[in-house]
């Protein structure tokens, strides 16, 4: 098929151009095709044949909604993570976002075959597509992260609020019918603990998620002073994950200093949020 071979032959190019598997990189490329239910079979098994070539990881959006159950099981006669597995889309270098509906047995199969999934609250949450079984995940040995999925479903896109939103729906998760069970609450340490070295395992990454000798300077600064903490400055982590999201004070990146002071350096703020208010204007026909 002419532009399945397009497609592949981009992603090839991209891997080429940009792929970069050094230690401390800044550009790693994945091959993502977006969903089972939005490409073909045959480019998700192919685009898995060419990840492995090329030694880049796999990655795809799967169990996000009911719907999405039903889908599969009426075209593919296979619920959304047996269909990934049919076509190959299992092991380490494999990681979903999602995995909302993902059952107990799901969550056993994803820890043995070393699968790992982004965990998306916010977006779940907007999108009334239910909660992940974060804590289920975690015991069956699967490696988990925070992610944002887009800005369609997450204006914000704050990783910190993320983690805070992990936390509480951790605690508001119950069986349809059944009232949340706390066995499954998530504490402030497994919040940050996803926020940070969870999402480098999920990357298969040994650089990153946490500061420590020979790992990228990647860290951010919070004033506990500011009034939002006011109460809960002996609990720096509990104050972090539970008060409302922080603007941060510094984050460097890799080393370089990307916020100083609150101020986001090397951008003219006001300028750049004057255009992407007329762009999103012009979008829904407000211009
Ligand atoms: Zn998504």
């Amino acid at each position: 098929m002419e532009w399945q071979d397009a497609i592949l032959a981009d992603s090839a190019r991209l891997i080429d151009a940009f792929h970069d598997p050094a230690r401390l990189a800044m550009i790693r490329i994945a091959l993502a095709p977006c969903s089972p239910f939005s490409v073909t079979g045959d480019l998700m098994r192919e685009s898995a044949v060419l990840a492995r070539e090329k030694g880049v990881m796999l990655h795809t959006h799967l169990a996000e909604t009911a719907d999405e159950d039903a889908f599969c099981l009426s075209k593919f006669g296979l619920r959304p993570p047996d269909y990934a597995e049919s076509l190959g889309w299992t092991g380490p270098d494999v990681w979903f976002a999602h995995g909302v509906h993902f059952s107990a047995g799901d969550a056993v199969r994803l820890g043995a075959c070393g699968c790992g999934v982004a965990h998306c609250p916010s977006s779940n949450m907007r999108l009334a597509s239910g909660s992940a079984p974060t804590r289920q995940l975690l015991e069956a040995g699967v490696r988990v992260a925070l992610g944002v999925d887009g800005s369609a479903s997450n204006d914000g896109c704050h990783l910190l609020a993320e983690a805070r939103q992990a936390l509480h729906s951790s605690r508001v998760r119950g069986v349809p019918g059944q009232a949340p069970n706390p066995a499954d609450a998530l504490t402030a340490h497994d919040a940050l603990w996803l926020a940070t070295r969870g999402g480098a395992a999920v990357l298969n990454r040994d650089d990153i998620g946490q500061l420590a000798p020979g790992f990228a300077a990647d860290l951010i600064a919070v004033d506990l002073r500011d009034l939002g903490y006011s109460g809960a400055r002996h609990d720096p982590v509990g104050a972090l994950t539970l008060c409302a999201p922080p603007r941060v004070a510094l984050n460097t990146v890799n080393g370089r200093v990307i916020v100083d002071g609150g101020e986001l350096l090397g951008v003219e703020l006001p300028a750049l949020v004057e255009r992407h208010d007329a762009h999103s204007r012009r979008m829904i026909g407000l211009a």
